[in-house]
């Protein structure tokens, strides 16, 4: 007996010319995240990856769909038994198949779906047939067209007939780095992780950038940010993590800075780093977990002197949500407990007291020419220290 997961892409389906490319970018995510599974053969066809463990009596599906779960550009996902395009093949394999599915079911239906019109049966046919036989076997079941415990599926595709008892939701979304690359600003906070989440899911493939301050920020603070990166690896696949040294920046700020506009200032730094270091990558834009009026760095005037400060263009996933909405997500995607932790942040280190939530582009550069500030932002890019993050 063999069995098989089918991958239904999501979107992608709705894709026109570009289709394929889509789906093979989806194929070798897929690929990477069953690495660690054992040998599969993967092939798309009719907007189905078809995944076929090399030895599926011994393949871990439970674990392997618990990771396909997680993979952006996927609709649904079912375990499916593979069969021949016979209905004799069909009813003596069904009920076995579909027995510990159907256990504590009170109801059931078949759905049948012949892409393959050379089939003899009718859809309706097959699922008379299909049905008939589960009742014949199990006396407890009732049929429920509209509302059943379980759905039977049977699929006549091109390559054979599939039996599967219903379909797992998926990610939804694109595929990572099918729509290209951006920097993440990652704190230690419960909003970048999720701003990851959200980008990724609309197929983005993301480096992060960690701006640390020791002494003032702890070792166990940069790791905790590790912690959640490797926490966000299922769903955005390895990244690469770039941390940077940026206590002189925040010390000179300190020093040259008024008190009230610290933190827009630092902002900008923040921005003028991460810029420099996705050029040199080719990166062209940055992500962040701003979320609108969440704090006084995140008013409208705030954010217009923060992007005044890069040429890139700046996502904000988060910007109309509401902070409740963002700590669902946060739990769902397992970050909201390690984000919770209570260790300091860079941003976390100088706050003014009453800082302004209406700055000036004007006096931010006036403020900004009282020091020279390009050595720092070099000296920061060249400490800079790089680790992959493969989860
Ligand atoms: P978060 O929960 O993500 O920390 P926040 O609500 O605490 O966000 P801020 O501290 O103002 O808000 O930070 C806003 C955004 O700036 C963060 O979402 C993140 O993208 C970026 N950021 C803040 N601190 C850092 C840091 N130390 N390193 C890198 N990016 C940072
Ligand atoms: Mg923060």
């Amino acid at each position: 007996m063999k069995e098989i997961i089918l991958a239904k892409n999501g979107e992608i389906a709705l894709k026109g010319l570009n289709r394929r490319k889509f789906e093979e970018v989806l194929m070798r995510n897929i690929k990477w995240r069953l690495r660690d599974f054992g040998k599969i053969s993967l092939s798309c066809m009719q907007s189905t990856i078809y995944i076929a463990p090399e030895d599926s009596a011994f393949y871990d599906f439970d674990g392997a769909i618990d990771a396909l779960r997680h993979v952006f550009g996927i609709a649904s996902i079912s375990r499916a038994i593979v069969l021949e395009k016979s209905m004799e093949d069909i009813l003596s394999h069904v009920c076995d198949y579909v027995e510990n599915d159907l256990f504590d079911a009170k109801t059931f239906k078949v759905e049948a779906k012949r892409s393959d019109k050379h089939f003899p049966l009718t859809s309706p046919q097959i699922s008379a047939e299909v049905g008939g036989k589960i009742l014949s076997r199990f006396h407890h079941l009732k049929v429920d067209v509209h509302n059943p415990d379980v759905t039977v599926m049977v699929e006549i595709r091109d390559r054979g007939a599939y039996i599967h008892a219903g379909k797992i939701p998926g990610a939804g979304g694109m595929p990572v780095s099918s729509s290209g690359e951006a920097m993440l600003l990652i704190s230690g906070g419960i909003d970048s992780p999720v701003a990851a989440y959200m980008m990724a899911k609309r197929g983005l493939a993301l480096s992060t950038i960690h701006f640390q301050s020791p002494p003032y920020t702890s070792e166990r603070a940069l790791e905790k940010v590790v912690t959640l990166c490797e926490k966000l690896t299922p769903y955005t696949g390895r990244l690469a993590f770039y941390c940077v040294p940026f206590t002189e920046i925040q010390e000179a700020l300190r020093e040259h800075c008024p008190e009230e506009l610290f933190t827009v200032m630092m902002r900008r730094m923040m921005m003028r780093i991460a810029t420099r270091i996705a050029q040199e990558k080719n990166i062209p834009a940055l992500v962040t977990g701003e979320s609108l009026a969440q704090v006084a760095s995140q008013t409208l005037d705030a954010l217009y002197c923060t992007d005044n400060a890069t040429p890139l263009v700046v996502l904000r996933p988060l910007i109309g949500m509401d902070k409740g909405e963002i700590i669902r997500i946060s739990r769902d995607i397992g970050t909201f407990e390690t984000s919770i932790l209570p260790y300091e942040d860079c941003c976390t280190v100088f706050t003014p007291r009453h800082p302004c939530t209406k700055p000036k582009l004007s006096v931010l550069e006036k403020a900004e020419a009282r020091f020279d500030y390009a050595p720092l932002i070099e000296k920061a890019v060249a400490d800079t220290q790089l680790r992959m993050i493969t989860g």
